[in-house]
Order: structure tokens, then C-alpha cells, then sequence
């Protein structure tokens, strides 16, 4: 037997039980591949669940508003994804008349959606032969054929593509692409793979050389910056805070939070109400301010980590942007920010 009739016929008898696989319905397969992207399957369930629940066809999803999306992505990370979703289920319903496309190249029109997903979608739910290749796919075929050309590189993009094109069950696409994008996540696993137990263990060539574990290659990533986060938890005595839309460009877009201030070092309590950022927010307000986390929380992100303090500051009173403390809850923000209102104990 070769690689991909081995691949397979494993597939068939250790595949997971998931609920995208006993549909081929395209809207619920797109749903599953966007929210699995960067994510454990066992983190992304509940979100398919919900969004399957919660808006049950395309139509439900374009109706939508982007508040409540983004409500329901809540916790999930890289919104962008949430947003470009819900854009490609209006452009679906009001530019396809509510069909999901149908091919390859018309499923690669929808926003947030590249060769991966398109192939994902085409081969499971259209039977058209293109080769996924994700991260657990890199894995197994580095280390099955020995290839060390590194996987993030334009040539090694190039090449594993094209194997994984040679390696495709045309027949059967997109059983064929969800073995091996399994048999990464479950047998041939980023550490400790079940080597003993493989059923390609006779012809690995990383198993036969001992670089399973130096494989797939993958070249250093760009810098992380470090930033300082000052979050503005103003409250009122009619306890009322600010809580704002973020539409700046980037992956918080339209989310919301307190009002931030960034510094470029970090800020100690002695010195808050004289540093200058705090001074011109403030201008003639009169506050006063504990500090909630004098330690700051480290969100990472994957080209920053965030240093992340929340100042508590009482004052009189806030203008007609405030809103009721009580209704902060209500809108989608980043999980950074939604834990905080989770801990503290707000005078509700
Ligand atoms: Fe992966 Fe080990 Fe199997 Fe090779 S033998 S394909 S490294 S699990």
C-alpha cells in the first residue's frame, strides 16, 4: 500500500467524531474551517455549535449584526476572522442570491478565505481534486519524506504544495484531505508522535534518520514589539463608564473597551496623575485612581505582547458618551478586556 491509500484506510477507522463530518453542506463546512483556524478543536467546538445554533443558514448570518458576531466570537481570538466572515455571508446573499459558491475559484472570492480554505471546501463538499495544506499536513509530509526546505519559506510553500498534489486521492478528494490533516493532528503529532503505532513507520524517512523531531523546518518568525497598555476604567457616582468602539484598523476592530492610553514604558502608580498622557486625557477633570493589576497582565499576541494595567478612576461625573456600568457586558470585546470585567467587582 502507498502513502495515500494508507492514509486513508486509517482514516476510516480513527477519524474523530465531529459534527461538520456528517454534513457536506457548505456553509456549516466553511463555518468549521474558519473557526478552526489557529485553534484546538476542543476550544473551537462550542463556537461551531453556537454559530450553527444561532444562525443556522447564511441567510441568518448576513441578517446578523456585526455586534452580535462578534459577541458570539467572543474569547476565540483573531477577529478579523469573525468580521470577514460575516461580510462573505452578505456578499453570498446578496450578490449570489444566497447560493455558496460552488468551485474552487469562486469560493477563493470570499474574504478571509485562501487557498486552504478553499481547497478544504471544495474538495469535502464538490469533490474538486486540490490539496490542503495546513500546518498538520507541513508535519507529516516533512517528516514522512524527509524534506527539510523550510515550510514557511515562498519555495518550500511551492514544493509542499505540489507533493501534496501528487499525493491527492482525486477520486476522493476530500476524504484524502481530511486523513491527513487528521492523521497530523492525532498520530504524527507536533511532539512525542505515535511512532511505534504508525502505519508509515516502515518508509518514514525522518523515523529511519532520527529528525522527527527537528522537522518541519520553519524559519525564525519576526520580532515580537512590547507594549504598554493603560485601560480607563472611569466610573461615575451615578455609576456610568466610557466604553468605546475601537475602529481603528487592526484585530480588535469594532470591539470595544475602556479608554486606552499606550505608553512606551511602563507606568508606576506614583507617577500616574503627573504622566503626561494621564494629565492630557484628564485636563481639568478632578479623579481619584487605585490601580487594579499593579502587576501588569501580559497578553500575547503573535506579533506583540501587551504589558496591561487596569486603572480604576473614580469621578463625579461623565458626559453623555458614558453608559450605564451595568451594560458593558452586553458588547463584544477582546478577551483581555472581557476577563477583567468577568474579575472585578463593579459597582453594579
Ligand atoms: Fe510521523 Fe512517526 Fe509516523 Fe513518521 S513514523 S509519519 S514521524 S508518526
Amino acid at each position: 500500500m502507498n502513502f495515500t491509500t494508507i492514509l486513508t484506510h486509517w482514516y476510516s477507522v480513527n477519524k474523530r467524531d465531529l459534527p461538520w463530518r456528517t454534513t457536506k453542506n457548505p456553509y456549516h463546512i466553511w463555518l468549521s474551517e474558519i473557526i478552526m483556524q489557529q485553534t484546538q478543536i476542543k476550544q473551537g467546538l462550542p463556537y461551531y455549535d453556537a454559530f450553527v445554533t444561532n444562525y443556522p443558514t447564511v441567510f441568518d448570518l448576513a441578517h446578523a449584526h456585526e455586534q452580535d458576531v462578534l459577541k458570539l466570537w467572543q474569547g476565540l481570538g483573531y477577529y478579523s476572522r469573525a468580521r470577514n466572515l460575516h461580510a462573505s455571508a452578505k456578499y453570498i446573499v446578496n450578490d449570489l442570491n444566497g447560493e455558496f459558491p460552488i468551485t474552487y475559484l469562486e469560493i477563493l472570492k470570499l474574504k478571509g478565505v485562501g487557498d486552504y480554505t478553499a481547497s478544504a471546501i471544495s474538495s469535502i463538499c464538490f469533490n474538486e481534486p486540490h490539496a490542503v495544506v495546513d500546518g498538520n499536513v507541513y508535519r507529516v509530509l516533512s517528516r514522512f519524506f524527509g524534506i527539510s526546505t523550510p515550510i514557511n519559506s515562498t519555495q518550500g510553500i511551492k514544493e509542499f504544495k505540489s507533493l501534496a498534489t501528487t499525493l491527492l486521492d482525486t477520486k476522493n478528494p476530500g476524504d484524502y484531505n481530511q486523513a491527513v490533516m487528521e492523521f497530523g493532528a492525532t498520530q504524527c503529532k507536533p511532539k512525542n508522535p505515535d511512532c511505534n503505532v504508525c502505519p508509515l513507520q516502515d518508509s518514514c524517512v525522518a523515523l529511519q534518520k532520527g529528525t522527527v523531531d527537528v522537522l518541519p523546518v520553519k524559519l525564525k518568525k519576526t520580532k515580537v514589539t512590547k507594549k504598554h497598555f493603560n485601560f480607563l476604567v472611569l466610573i461615575s457616582e451615578d455609576k456610568k463608564t466610557i466604553f468605546e468602539k475601537r475602529s481603528s484598523k487592526g484585530i480588535w476592530q469594532n470591539l470595544y473597551q475602556f479608554p486606552l492610553i499606550e505608553s512606551d514604558i511602563e507606568i508606576e502608580s506614583k507617577v500616574f496623575e503627573k504622566h503626561p498622557l494621564v494629565k492630557d486625557y484628564f485636563k481639568t477633570t478632578e479623579f481619584s485612581f487605585s490601580i487594579f493589576n499593579p502587576e501588569p497582565i501580559v497578553h500575547k499576541l503573535s506579533h506583540q505582547h501587551l504589558f496591561t494595567k487596569f486603572w480604576i478612576i473614580e469621578v463625579k461625573t461623565l458626559d453623555k458618551e458614558s453608559m450605564p456600568i451595568s451594560e458593558v457586558k452586553n458588547y463584544p470585546t477582546p478577551i483581555l478586556i472581557s476577563n477583567f470585567i468577568d474579575t472585578f467587582d463593579f459597582p453594579f
